[in-house]
This record gives C-alpha cells, structure tokens and sequence, in this order.
C-alpha cells in the first residue's frame, strides 16, 4: 500500500477496507517510518486519543502508537512506539470500556488480558521488552488486534452489537465504493 505523507493522513472509519486488513512487518525503519510515526502521534493528540495503528490511517505496516495517560492533568505527553511487536505473555483477564477513534461514539465492554508482556522496536531500531497493565495493558491489545484487521466490537457480545447496530450501519455508510473511508476527521 502506498504510504501516505505525514500532512495527509488521517483516521479511516469503520467501513474503511483498511481496517480488516492483516497488517505487514515493518522491513527496515526508515525516515519515511519515522515520518509516518510522527503523523500517527499528530492525527492521536489531534483527535484525543490514547492510541492510534497504522491501518487506522490506511497504512497496511505493524506499527502502532500509545500514550495512555497524557490527558491527564499534570501529566506530560509520553508516547510509545510500537513496530513489529510481539507478546510474549498473557496474564487473566478483566472487562472495561473501550472506544476507538475509527469508530467515534462507540463504547462497550470488552475483555482483555489484566497484563501482557510485549516485545517491539521503537522508532530508534532499538529492540525492547515491557510489562504492562491497567489502561496501557489494554491500549497494547487494542492497538496490537488493528494490526490483525480485528476491532474491538467483533469482541462483544450478539445482544450488544444488536443494539448497536444502527451506530454502527451509519459508520459504514460513509464508505465510498472502493472501500475506502475519505472522511476527514
Ligand atoms: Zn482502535
């Protein structure tokens, strides 16, 4: 998929092709990765976000971005980059609310891990290892399932998606007929 200028992207909605694709490994990180990052960051703060992957702003690559606590007051802004990441371990499981920027006004809950062990590079080509739960914990599994074409509402239950439905038929309208979600949010 052709990459998309930093000054150019933006979130694809539900509907969005982009979205149910199984993303690629990063090759090489590049200034262009870099450049891509750093768009990422911009459109997740932009659109007060605490995590935004690169299908979401229709680059197919295994990269996401997370910054779970900068809206906080008194916090700073503290992003992590993820390329390539793995998880090594998985431990129980807790329900709690998620949204997701590519489908505004949706909230329902849904189980995660309690706390993952994931292994990535950041933008830098370092390698590194971190343990993470709470919001961070689930913010990685979110991110980590765009990667894998999966959203978080193909975690809930029938009933819930019933009930949401209509929500979510009006997301997906917005898609034109190349599959493509070309609103600018
Ligand atoms: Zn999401």
């Amino acid at each position: 998929m052709k990459r998309k200028k930093a000054d150019k992207i933006f979130v694809r909605l539900l509907g969005d092709k982009s979205l149910r694709q199984i993303a690629e490994p990063v090759s090489e990180i590049t200034d262009e990765t870099r450049s891509l990052i750093s768009g990422m960051l911009d459109v997740m703060y932009e659109n007060e976000g605490i995590g935004l992957a690169a299908p979401q702003v229709g680059v197919s690559e295994r990269i996401f971005v997370i910054d779970p606590f900068w809206y906080r007051e008194g916090e700073q802004k503290n992003p992590h980059v993820f390329i390539n990441p793995k998880f090594k371990e998985f431990e129980g499981s807790v329900q709690a609310e998620e949204g997701c920027l590519s489908l505004p006004g949706v909230y329902e809950k849904v189980n995660r891990a309690k706390k993952v062990v994931v292994e990535a590079f950041n933008e830098k080509s370092e390698k590194f290892e971190l343990e993470a739960d709470g919001l961070f914990g689930r913010a990685i599994q979110h991110e980590y399932d765009h990667l894998e074409g999966i959203l978080f509402i193909d975690k809930i239950s029938k009933l819930r998606k019933v009930f949401i439905k209509k929500q979510l038929k009006a997301l997906e309208s917005t898609t034109n007929k190349n599959g493509e979600n070309l609103k600018i949010s």
